[in-house]
């Protein structure tokens, strides 16, 4: 049986990575997988989730099964967190899955058990597990322009015309905030444009939000979901709490389903309980209780986040940093674009020959698409980078 197996694509990133650990070059530069590093280059445990890990630690009597939907004490706090009330409570289905790929997977398997002929709509680009999920699944997706190569922002005339082309009932999926790979991400008006086009289609809203808290702060980064999870009848929202949390290898996710209609929640609900029960039967559950803690202790929770914060504030600051850098070597203002992105990505819209080059001959590893993470950088490696930049001609 086993030689009838095909060898599958390799993870660009990771291959990425392997290169990056063999290169024995001192002054290399890594850009590459997406997690938060600190100045140090290190991906610290946040203070809080260490002091909720100790509490759980002492507390927990048991190790027994959660419900199939997990602890609802974590849905009731990630919803919380999310939605801060944008649509009541009874409107809203929720499960903890493994991470926000096992949210984004289930509700893709939503998508397919609700309505096998909808198409899903992603960003022309978007995250690469959205698509090879969704080719896994065998579901029917369609690219919409979401990029300007030439400003480096959002081409939202091109995706406007773009979602006009969706049939009722087609799934449009969305990034919450801080847009992986671009950066580039879409103001609350054109929010609010968007959700007009997919009310007036009769459309399905899809959110995955992974780094609220990372772009413009934790209520900032939530309120395009916010406006439309309380604007549509039906959307789907897949959360992660890897980056904002720094609980990466927890694997603690969530899935909400919410429906403009009470009546419906309690379907939802069990469909989304089902779909655990045959995917994995119950979600991890050490992550989901840390997060849940740490949201319902008020001094735990504010210590959280003054150290997102931190985080966010060093990033913007890196940010300001190589966009300064770059305008004074280049002398020009085309890479305004870095301080105006989001989040820990931004994809700087290099050819892949310059990608290519900017490994060989200076050690700085990004994805092939050019995306880099601002999060790789120090305020020692910003020139370095500015300056490898601007020689091989970006
Ligand atoms: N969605 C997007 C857009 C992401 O960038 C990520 C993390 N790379 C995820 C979802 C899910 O991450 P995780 O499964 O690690 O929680």
């Amino acid at each position: 049986m086993f030689e009838h197996l095909k060898p599958q694509p390799a993870d660009k990133i990771l291959a990425l990575m392997q290169m990056y650990r063999e290169d024995p070059r001192d002054q290399k530069i890594d850009l590459g997988v997406g997690v938060y590093k600190n100045a140090e280059g290190i991906t610290p445990v946040m203070r809080a989730v260490k002091a909720a890990e100790r509490q759980v630690w002492e507390e927990q009597q048991s190790k027994a099964y959660t419900g199939l939907a997990g602890d609802p004490a974590y849905s009731d706090a990630m919803i919380n967190l999310i939605l801060n009330g944008a649509v009541p409570r009874e409107n809203v289905a929720a499960v903890a899955t493994p991470g926000g790929t096992g949210a984004c997977r289930q509700a893709f398997e939503l998508v397919r058990m609700a309505n096998p002929s909808a198409r899903i709509f992603v960003s022309n680009p978007t995250w690469p597990n959205h698509i090879s999920i969704l080719n896994y699944l065998g579901i029917e997706m369609v690219p919409y322009r979401y990029f300007d190569a030439e400003t480096r922002g959002v081409d939202f005339d091109g995706m406007i015309e773009d979602l006009k082309q969706a049939r009722p009932g087609d799934v449009v999926l969305l990034h919450g905030c801080c847009h992986n790979p671009t950066g580039a991400n879409m103001n609350l008006i054109q929010w609010q444009d968007v959700v007009n086009l997919i009310n007036e289609q009769g459309l399905i809203a899809m959110i995955d939000i992974a780094y609220q808290g990372f772009g413009d702060g934790l209520e900032e980064d939530a309120a395009a979901t916010r406006l439309v999870a309380s604007s549509v009848s039906e959307c789907l929202i897949a959360a992660s709490c890897s980056k904002n949390f720094g609980v990466y290898r927890e694997r603690t996710g969530l899935l909400m389903a919410i429906s403009a209609d009470a009546s419906q929640t309690a379907l939802n609900q069990s469909t989304l309980a089902f779909l655990n029960r045959q995917n994995y039967s119950f979600p991890p559950d050490h992550g989901a209780r840390v997060v849940t803690t740490i949201l319902g202790d008020v001094a735990l929770r504010a210590d959280w986040q003054q150290e997102l914060e931190e985080v966010r504030l060093s990033m913007l600051g890196l940010r300001q940093q190589l966009a300064d850098e770059l305008q004074r070597l280049s002398g020009s203002d085309r890479f305004g674009f870095i301080a105006q992105h989001r989040g820990m990505f931004s994809r700087i819209g290099a050819a892949p020959e310059l990608v290519e080059k900017l490994r060989v001959e200076h050690g700085i590893y990004m994805v092939g698409d050019s995306r880099m993470n601002i999060a790789g950088l120090n305020a020692q490696t910003v020139p370095i980078l500015a300056q490898a930049i601007v020689e091989v001609g970006v």
